[in-house]
Order: structure tokens, then sequence, then C-alpha cells
């Protein structure tokens, strides 16, 4: 197999694109792909700030590492969850990519900030890990990203979790989703920052090749709470179809957002309140994350009184 562009040795063979490439115009070619979606959706500018959400995992640190390559202002966010091993690895990752790029990484640990971690979050309210886990990652982007002044906060969504996410709200005609899956959510003056996914036309498996090829250091394992969860039976279904047909799951996906998408789409007439304990917006008085935050240390506090005084975040 032979580069398409240069007629070397090829390492990967992108039969999507019917095409197979050497490492430079592998890389070349991941470059252009972020390039050309930067700029079809506007995601911003080369004098903008842009904050990247780190996981420690293979997307984020090369969606990371191209911005930078690229020469813009990207600065890391990472949120250290306290998921044990895996919250532990993945920080390590994040800081050492940081380091050796002289790159500006924000370690945010909820412990230390609010007082809990993921495991006290199921263990003292009903929410299933994902659920805590989600609603945290998504209060803390974007506080994070608008109290920094960031134009916007970019995270390392791929062309497989875009299609799988698509493929579930296809299944259950989740339209109130659908309406919001897109590479660009717009950002309001009240609170809410700006979000884009620029890796949407790369794959997981070209995002790995990237890392590899680059030497980049990233966490394989994934979330001990994300075993068995019902994207991965997407993302093997879409698979599975993209195997019998090359091109399918970029298809799904772009057709999707240059034509359905549309369909979907309606303003959205919720009237939004700012947090009385945050000042964060919400449709309701108190935000999910602040009602989530007190319920869960009042009950710590109940049930382990001296672990948990010992714990509480400096603003209690
Ligand atoms: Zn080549
Ligand atoms: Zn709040």
């Amino acid at each position: 197999m032979k580069c398409k562009k240069c007629r070397q040795k090829a390492v990967i063979e992108l039969k999507r694109h019917n095409s197979a490439f050497c490492r430079e115009h592998f890389l070349e070619y991941f470059q252009n792909q972020v390039k050309r979606t930067i700029k079809k959706f506007s995601m911003f500018r080369h004098r903008d700030r842009v904050l990247v959400a780190i996981s420690g995992g293979k997307d984020s640190l090369a969606l990371w590492d191209v911005l930078l390559q690229l020469g813009y202002q990207a600065d890391g966010l990472y949120i250290d969850l306290g998921i044990g091993e895996y919250s532990q690895t993945s920080g390590e990752k994040a800081q050492k990519f940081a380091a050796q790029r002289n790159a500006q990484l924000r370690y945010v640990s909820l412990a230390d900030k609010y007082g809990f971690d993921i495991p006290d979050a199921t263990q003292y309210t009903n929410r299933p890990a994902c659920s805590a886990c989600g609603l945290s990652k998504r209060y803390l982007f974007n506080r994070e990203a608008f109290d920094g002044g960031y134009h916007a906060i970019a995270t390392g969504h791929n062309l497989d979790d875009e299609a799988a996410t698509l493929l579930g709200n296809v299944l259950g005609w989740n339209t109130e989703a659908l309406a919001r899956q897109s590479p660009v959510l717009e950002g309001s003056k009240k609170g809410f920052a700006r979000k884009v996914k620029p890796l949407i036309r790369l794959s997981e498996r070209e995002t790995a090749a990237y890392c590899v090829l680059t030497g980049i250091d990233y966490i394989v394992e994934e979330c001990p709470n994300a075993l068995g969860a019902r994207s991965h039976f997407y993302k093997e279904l879409l698979n599975n179809l993209e195997t019998e047909s090359p091109g399918m799951k970029q298809k799904f996906l772009m057709e999707y957002l240059e034509r359905g998408s549309h369909y979907f789409t309606r303003d959205d007439a919720t009237e939004l309140n700012t947090c009385q304990s945050c000042g964060h917006p919400t449709s309701g008085d108190i935000c999910a994350f602040c009602r989530m935050t007190a319920q869960l240390l009042s009950k710590k506090l109940h049930d382990d009184p001296i672990d948990a005084l010992f714990s509480l975040p400096t603003y209690f």
C-alpha cells in the first residue's frame, strides 16, 4: 500500500476516503480536516482564546495538539473527578502533555473546589455515576470558559461519538436532543460559553493513529463507570455498517448536519434566570449543579460528619 500523495510506503489506509497515507501526509490530512471543520462551521478565529476540555484520552489530547500546531491560543482544562486510579492516571497524562509543550493547563479538582468527587456523588445522591459526572463536567466546562473569558470551549468529540449519539437520538426520536446536536452551540451573554467540536470529521481510529504517530501519551483505559454504556453498542453497530459500506458513518452524520438538522432546531423559548447560589444561568432558581452539591454535602455531613467536615470546600 502506497501513500496517495507521495507514493512512499503508507502507514494507514482510510477506506472511506479511498486512500492511504504515509506518516507525514496522514498528519497533514488530519490537520486539514480540523482546519476545514473550524472554517466550515465558523468555530473561532485565529486571535480567539480557546479552552480545550481535556480528559487525558486520545481525542482531547490530539485536538489540543493540532490547535497548538496550527498556532491557536489554546489552553487546556482538566477536571479531576476523583474516580480512583483512572482520574489519577488521566490527570498525569494531561499535565505531562502541557509541560512538554509549555501549554497552559487549568486543573480543577472537584473534591478540592466543591467538597465531593464522583464516587461521593453516587453514594449520596440517587443519580447514576455518569449522570453526576456529566452534570459536573457540563457545569465546570461552561463556568471555567465563561469566567475565564474564552471565546469558545472545544471538546474532543469525534465522528464515532457524534454518529453514535445521533443514532441513539434517532432511534428514540429524541427531538430535543437532536435539536442540540450541533458542532457549534452558541453562547450567550447570560453566562453560557460557546461550545465547539472540531474533530467531528475524524474517526476514533484516526485520533488514536494521530497520537501514536506523534508520540502523544494518552490514557487508553476508559472510565470504569462507562463500561457497558449504550453508546458502545451504537458504535459497534455503526462500525459493522462501515465495514460493509465505507463512508456510511461520515455520511450519516454530515448529511444530518447539512440537510436534516434544520427540521429539529427551534427557538429556545425558556426564560433563563441567574442561579441564586452561583450566578450561572438556570431555568429555575437554583441550578442543577448547586442543587446536587447542596443535597450531597448535607447527606455526607449527616452520614460521615468527621470525613465530611475535613473535605468541605473553602466557600462553605
Ligand atoms: Zn506521503
Ligand atoms: Zn448554581
